[in-house]
């Protein structure tokens, strides 16, 4: 799922480690476009980039401790 033709993807914040990988958020240089990164340090070819509105990136960068993890997990479960 590509936010464009030619995504280019620039860390923003790192959210933290939870269920078991890394999640960024990041944006698009092409398109602008926000984005959550997910990865993982033992599974490196295994990248993945949900496409976030700019509320849903809103959010995750005004989270914070708990909430964040609480945000994350969720967002793990339902994608
Ligand atoms: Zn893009």
């Amino acid at each position: 799922m590509d936010c464009c033709g030619n995504p280019a993807f620039e860390l923003e914040e790192e959210l933290g480690h939870t269920e078991g990988v890394d999640w960024d958020l990041v944006r698009c240089t092409s398109c602008g476009a926000h984005a959550l990164r997910q990865w993982s340090e033992y599974a490196s070819d295994r990248i993945f980039h949900d496409p976030l509105t700019t509320e849903e990136a809103d959010g995750f960068r005004r989270s914070e401790g708990r909430e964040r993890i609480l945000l994350l997990k969720r967002w793990y479960n339902d994608h």
